[in-house]
């Protein structure tokens, strides 16, 4: 038997969780030509984004009233987008200017903004990803970070997983994406082990990153972080430029399980928190389990830069 329309009873609403406007970040976003509150920017279920994971973006930060580094936001974003064959109806300039308005709109002066391109949908539902109509967007919600200020002192407890990121052969990661399984699985190992956020390997088993971060370690002055398998993070890249004014030898490398655990200093670093000390890895401290020295300078360092104004430039608030 068949059904029509009107022989369906609507169900009933058991959770208003996805519909309460007061559930979103205070935020603005950019969709389809317009500026709106974060409650009412919506895309459709059947968006390849979030049916195939199919988009990429890039998130910059705004701290006192200045994006940091957004030049570099941009490069890696529209990387990205050229090797995914997305196009969006925006050059440079036009992002910078609907990321200034989204922030501006927002009123935020520590903001986490974000850019994304999703391949879109096609009209009908064409299993051909040149069909579908590719979607730019854009947001500025409050800055948050991967440490709370408690943690950011005392140092994360970070859980080494098993889980493997997914290799570089399968998605290049300097499109940043958002194939996260990996991550999220190493992210309940960690749980469920009572640390707090996690690392996971690369497919040789040394180790990769986390969760939206790269890791350094530090070994008699030295500097090293994973070179294959990972984002490019600018984070990542901002930690070189310092040690290169700061007279630091740092470089990418392969970094083994051991190596991490044996460290002098462990950090990890991401727009979401800016460099981050680790002091405790699978229940043992690191060193004397309290943040290291050059940690200490470093994250200094960082925020001191987001004055310099050839790293930061000024939201156009009105
Ligand atoms: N690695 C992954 C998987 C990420 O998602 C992120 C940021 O979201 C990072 C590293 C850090 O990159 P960035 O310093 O550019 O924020």
């Amino acid at each position: 038997m068949s059904q029509t329309a009107q022989d369906i009873r609507p169900l009933p609403v058991v959770s208003d969780r996805h519909v309460d406007p007061h559930a979103y970040p205070d935020g603005i976003a950019f969709l389809d030509g317009q500026y709106l509150p974060m409650s009412q920017a919506k895309i459709s279920v059947l968006d390849w984004g979030f049916l195939h994971s199919d988009a990429t973006y890039d998130t910059v930060h705004v701290w006192n009233g200045c994006f940091f580094r957004l030049d570099l936001h941009l490069d890696r974003f529209f990387g990205g987008l050229e090797k995914l064959r997305m196009t969006i109806p925006f050059d440079r300039d036009g992002v910078t200017e609907i990321l200034h308005n989204c922030v501006a709109l927002s009123g935020h002066s520590a903001a986490y903004v974000e850019m994304l391109c999703t391949r879109g949908a096609s009209p009908t539902f064409s299993r051909d990803p040149r069909q579908a109509i590719n979607r730019f967007m854009a947001f500025a919600v409050p800055f948050g970070s991967v440490a709370n200020p408690e943690q950011l002192q005392r140092g994360l407890n970070v859980a080494i997983s098993d889980k493997v990121r997914i290799p570089p052969a399968s998605i290049d990661p300097a499109i940043k994406n958002y194939h996260w399984l990996d991550l999220v699985r190493g992210l309940y190992d960690a749980y469920d082990r009572g640390a707090e956020t996690a690392l996971i390997l690369d497919f040789n088993g040394n180790v990769a990153e986390g969760p939206g971060f790269n890791v350094f370690c530090i070994k008699a002055n030295k500097l090293s972080t994973p070179a294959i398998g990972v984002l490019p993070g600018i984070t990542r890249r901002t930690v070189f430029d310092l040690c290169a004014l700061e007279g630091l030898f740092a470089t990418p490398a392969d970094v083994s399980v051991a190596a991490l655990r044996e460290a002098d200093e462990v950090f990890i670093t991401s727009t979401a928190g800016g460099i981050m000390p680790v002091t405790m890895i699978d229940g043992s401290p690191v060193a004397d389990g309290r943040p290291g020295a050059i940690t200490g300078r470093l994250m200094a360092l960082y925020w001191d830069k987001h004055k310099d104004p050839a790293w930061s430039s000024a939201v156009r608030y009105p």
